[in-house]
C-alpha cells in the first residue's frame, strides 16, 4: 500500500491486486502488533510522530534515542554481518522520513508502553530500540493505508491473484490475474511486486528452509505462497539473500495452521527470557536470556522446531507469572498450572517428568542470586556451570504456583527473495534492472540473515514500498 500511495504521488494511475478477500486484506501486515523500528534522535523525533503525547506522559517517560549507528549495529550483529550494506543503509536512513511520510498519509502512531518499556522508579524506560507502534496495531495500520488509498483514487481489486508477468525483450508490461476463476491481462507501464515471501507454502518451505519446515505453523496470512518471487524469476530475476533462513518464533502448540486475525500475534509466547524452556526430554536446550527478546525471538522458532516433537514448554514461577506479557492471558492458550513442580511435571504433556525435575534442581542451584535482577538492561544475572547457561534474568523456579506453556514453531516470513537496486528495480541474473519491474517488502532478499531485530519487517515494507512506488510511478508517467 505504501508503494501504491507513493506511485500515486508521482501522478500515476494505480491498481492494487489483492489475492485475499476484503476481510482478509493486508497480508502479514494485518497480523502484526504494528511495532515499527525507526531511527529517532530524541524526544523531538518521537513528538513529530506522536504529536498528541501529553506533557505528563513525556515527564514520566525516558524515551532515549535510537540512532542510525545503533540500528546499524543491531542489523549487523543479528545478521552476523551478512546484511547487504546498501539495502541496510537505505532501510535505516529512510526509516524516520518514511515514518513521517506515513503520518502525513494518515497513519497514527503511539509509544509501545505495554511491551517495550518497564516502569522503574515511576518512569517508563524503553529498551531494545523499539518504541513506536501503529495506532490500532496491524489492522489499524492496514486500514489507515487503505483509507488513504481510497482518498487518493487508488483502486484495490480483491480476490485477484496475480499469476504471471506480461514480458517481452523490452521488460514488463503488466500482469496476468486470476479473478472469479477467469484469467485476464492487466497492462501497465510498471509493476511493483509486494506479495510477501513463501512462508505459507509448505512445499517451498521444505525445499528451501529444509526438512521439518513443512511442520511449522504459519503465523500470518495464507496468501504469501511465493507467487511474486516465482513470477519475477520466471521473467529472469536474480535470487538473492538467505533462502534457507526465515523469521520464526515460539508459538502456541495448538494454534491453527494459519494466523487468525481475531488473535493476531497473541499466539506468540515471548516472556521466555524470564523463565526456562524445556523440551520433551525434560532438558533446557537454549540460553533463554542471551539477549532482549527483540534480538532472539525471531531465531528461537527454528531452535524449537529442532526439538523432539517440534515442541517446548516454557516454565515460570509465581515471581514472574504476574509480569508475563498479555499474550499469556488469552483464552486460546495451551497452559498447565500446579502448586508444586512435581505436579507440574505430571501435567506437562509429552515431557520426561523425572528428567525435568532433575534439570530444574540443577538450574536452581546454578542461579547467581547475588546479582540483582533488572529487566530494563542485560543484567548479567546468570547461571554458572550448566551445559547451557542462562546469561541474563535468571530466577530460581521455587515459588509456586507454577505455570507452563506449550509452544511449537510459528513461521513469520522467509528471508530469501529478489535482488533490487537503489531505485527498487528488480535485477536480472546479469544484475541489470528488468525494465518496468520493482519490488518491496518480504520478498526483497539480502536484508535479513539468520535473525532479525523486532519491528524491522514493517519498516522495510514501508521504506522499500515508498521507494519502489516512486520509481514505478515515475516510469509510468514517463519521467524515467
Ligand atoms: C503474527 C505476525 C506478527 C508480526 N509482527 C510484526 C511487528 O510487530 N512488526 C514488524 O515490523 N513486523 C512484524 N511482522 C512481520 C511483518 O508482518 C512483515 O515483515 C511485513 O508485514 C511484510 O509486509 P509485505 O507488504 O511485504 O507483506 P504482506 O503484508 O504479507 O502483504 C503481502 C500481500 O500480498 C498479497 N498477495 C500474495 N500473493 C499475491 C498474489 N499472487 N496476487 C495478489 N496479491 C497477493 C497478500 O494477500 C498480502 O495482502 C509480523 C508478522 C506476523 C505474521
Amino acid at each position: 500500500m505504501c508503494a501504491a500511495l507513493s506511485a500515486r504521488e508521482q501522478g500515476a494511475s494505480v491498481l492494487v491486486l489483492e489475492a485475499a478477500p476484503k476481510d482478509l486484506r493486508g497480508g502479514n501486515s494485518a497480523f502484526t502488533a504494528g511495532n515499527i523500528r525507526t531511527v529517532f534522535n530524541g524526544v523531538e523525533d518521537i513528538k513529530a510522530l506522536v504529536p498528541d503525547l501529553t506533557e505528563e506522559e513525556l515527564a514520566t517517560t525516558d524515551i532515549g534515542t535510537y540512532t542510525e549507528d545503533e540500528f546499524f549495529d543491531d542489523m549487523g550483529r543479528v545478521t552476523e554481518y551478512r546484511t547487504d550494506p546498501d539495502l541496510c543503509e537505505t532501510l535505516i536512513k529512510r526509516s524516520l522520513p518514511t515514518m513521517k511520510w506515513m503520518r502525513e498519509k494518515g497513519v497514527r502512531f503511539l509509544p509501545i508502553y505495554g511491551k517495550q518499556a518497564f516502569k522503574i522508579d515511576g518512569k517508563f524506560k524503553f529498551w531494545g530500540g523499539l518504541v513506536i507502534q501503529a495506532w490500532g496495531g496491524g489492522p489499524g495500520l492496514v486500514d489507515a493505508l487503505h483509507e488513504a488509498a481510497e482518498r487518493e483514487g487508488i483502486e484495490v481489486m480483491y480476490e485477484a491473484r496475480a499469476t504471471g508477468l506480461i514480458t517481452d525483450d523490452d521488460g514488463v508490461h503488466g500482469v496476468t490475474v486470476k479473478k472469479d476463476g477467469k484469467t485476464m491481462s492487466v497492462r501497465a507501464r510498471s509493476v511493483v511486486i509486494a506479495s510477501g515471501g513463501f512462508e505459507a507454502n509448505p512445499e517451498w518451505r521444505t525445499r528451501y528452509l529444509g526438512p521439518g519446515w513443512d511442520l511449522a505453523k504459519v503465523r500470518g496470512t495464507r496468501y504469501n505462497v511465493g507467487d511474486g518471487i516465482k513470477m519475477a524469476m520466471d521473467a529472469g530475476a536474480r535470487s538473492f539473500g538467505n533462502w534457507s533462513g526465515c523469521h520464526a518464533v515460539g508459538w502456541d502448540f495448538n494454534a491453527p495452521e494459519f494466523g487468525d486475525l481475531d488473535v493476531g500475534d497473541n499466539f506468540q509466547k515471548h516472556s521466555y527470557p524470564w523463565g526456562v524452556m524445556i523440551n520433551a526430554l525434560g532438558r533446557r536446550f537454549v540460553d533463554e536470556g542471551a539477549d532482549f527478546r527483540n534480538y532472539t525471538y525471531a531465531k528461537y522458532g527454528r531452535v524449537i522446531l529442532g526439538q523432539p516433537g517440534q515442541m517446548a514448554w516454557q516454565v515460570f514461577d509465581s515471581k514472574i507469572i504476574p509480569k508475563l506479557r498479555d499474550e499469556y492471558r488469552i483464552r486460546q492458550v495451551t497452559k498447565v498450572r500446579a502448586d508444586t513442580l512435581e505436579e507440574l511435571a505430571e501435567k506437562m504433556e509429552g515431557v520426561d517428568g523425572k528428567a525435568f525435575l532433575d534439570e530444574i534442581a540443577k538450574y536452581n542451584a546454578a542461579v547467581r542470586t547475588d546479582i540483582p535482577y533488572n529487566p530494563n538492561v542485560k543484567d548479567g544475572r546468570c547461571t554458572e556451570g550448566l551445559a547451557i547457561d542462562k546469561t541474563n534474568w535468571a530466577h530460581r523456579l521455587d515459588e509456586g504456583p507454577f505455570e507452563a506453556y506449550q509452544t511449537t514453531c510459528g513461521i513469520t516470513f522467509t528471508f530469501g527473495g529478489l535482488r533490487i537496486d537503489e531505485d527498487g528495480a528488480v535485477l536480472d541474473t546479469e544484475e541489470k534492472p528488468i525494465k518496468g519491474l520493482y519490488a518491496a517488502g518480504e520478498l526483497v532478499g539480502g536484508l535479513f540473515y539468520f535473525n532479525y531485530p523486532g519491528g524491522t519487517g514493517l519498516m522495510s515494507g514501508a521504506v522499500f514500498g515508498k521507494l519502489a512506488g516512486a520509481s514505478a510511478g515515475q516510469k509510468a508517467v514517463g519521467n524515467s
